[in-house]
């Protein structure tokens, strides 16, 4: 009846799927071949199972014998667009899409939580729901969003949601956890700086759009520097530019896309505001007009609720050969941000760096490289949690 034992009595298999889905990785929305794995391995478990759920997504239904809360675990699904340059020898198949992000490691231990869970169903409590999403790497609508449309947090109403994401920087082995903001609001937008294009030998004749651009890009480092206040954190980044064809042809219009990160609601609304009115300033002065659009639909704060992420904490500590640390919130983005505010829960860390291993590059990177005997623990983890926060009177200490 020891979780953790048994955690590790199925490791193999839990790697073995992640090595099957390393190799075969799909990108977001195109999860076709992944969902069906998923969804047959959970209906192999009998596990109550509806296909294609807000897109390729998988909803997978655990009803313990004992009543209870509803607790939901989410795994992402998708791949990215990265040519893998790792030296395992299950590297991916598909060329130009790799992994590099986790999920399928992701996937790997909510299925291993899903077996777990599935053979305590007599000793469990409430109702487990298996949230396998589409496009957590896309942006906009990502993944999480189409599956709250089509209901997975309603009937039964979910109570908790839980999700871990495995991060190659942190070291193995090591959670990662933190109460309130964890991750940022992402939010993309385009500036289009309209000039009036001519020779490139009499600048007097036009509105040179380039040289604006040149303005605009330094200028909007002011909202960092100037307008936000220096303990909320917040960045903004120019990633692309765009114009032109040739060095003697002014061109008309000139294009910057950009994003920026912040942690709380009021901050990202003064940011957003900040960044409109700087890039139609500078525009202004210099006889240019500029089209500003914020991308809509861009993810939320993630926010860890303060009192379910301590008790999180706390069922973590129970885990052995494992470590628990408070972290500092990232500036990344994160979709399961829309599962928090539909219920409260917590995002946490798993670390997998292993320099032994050579477990060193980070998320993302072409040689990407997971230590995969962490696996188990995140597994055992999820069931743990599940275990925990369905049992209405609070600790539940049968696993
Ligand atoms: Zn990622
Ligand atoms: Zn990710």
């Amino acid at each position: 009846m020891d979780l953790i034992a048994d955690a590790k009595r199925i490791e193999p298999e839990i790697i073995r799927t992640r090595r099957t889905l390393h190799q075969h990785p799909e990108l977001a929305y195109h999860e076709v071949e992944t969902s069906k794995l998923v969804a047959d391995r959970l209906e192999f478990l009998g596990i109550k199972v509806r296909r294609n759920v807000g897109g390729t997504g998988v909803l997978g239904v655990l009803k313990g014998a004992k009543a209870g809360r509803v607790v939901a675990l989410r795994a992402d699904m998708d791949g990215l667009p990265v040519q893998e340059t790792s030296d395992v020898r299950f590297r991916s198949k598909v060329d130009g899409v790799m992994h590099a992000c986790g999920h399928d490691t992701h996937i790997a231990m909510l299925l291993g939580a899903a077996r777990l869970l599935s053979e305590r169903r007599e000793n469990l409590y409430g109702t487990v729901k298996f949230l396998f999403q589409p496009a957590e790497e896309h942006g906009g609508r990502g993944g999480a969003m189409p599956m709250i449309e089509d209901g997975v947090m309603k009937d039964p109403k979910v109570d908790f949601v839980f999700c871990l994401h495995i991060e190659a920087t942190r070291k193995s082995g090591e959670f990662g956890v933190r109460e309130g903001a964890i991750a940022a609001a992402p939010d993309t937008f385009k500036v289009r700086i309209l000039g009036k294009g001519g020779h490139g030998s009499a600048p007097h004749e036009t509105v040179d759009p380039i040289y604006v651009a040149a303005h605009v890009i330094l200028a909007l480092q002011g909202v960092s520097a100037r307008m936000i206040d220096p303990v909320r954190p917040f960045v903004i980044t120019v990633g692309a530019v765009h114009s032109g064809t040739k060095e003697n042809i002014i061109p008309d219009v000139a294009t910057l896309d950009g994003t920026i990160r912040t942690l709380d609601e009021a901050t990202r609304k003064l940011a957003k505001r900040r960044v409109e009115e700087v890039a139609k300033g500078v525009c202004r002065t210099f006889g240019a007009s500029a089209e500003v659009e914020f991308e809509k639909d861009a993810y939320p704060v993630t926010v860890n609720d303060p009192k379910t992420t301590e008790k999180v904490v706390a069922v973590l500590k129970r885990i052995p050969e494992t470590r628990v640390r408070r972290v500092d919130a990232m500036l990344g983005g994160e979709d399961f941000s829309r599962f928090l505010q539909k219920a409260p829960g917590t995002f946490y860390f798993l670390g997998s760096r292993n320099p032994e291993k050579g477990c060193i590059y980070p998320n993302h990177s072409s040689k990407f490289k997971v230590d995969e005997d962490v696996l188990k623990f995140g597994a055992a983890s999820l069931a743990m949690l599940a275990f925990e926060f369905g049992n209405p009177r609070g600790s539940s200490r049968e696993h």
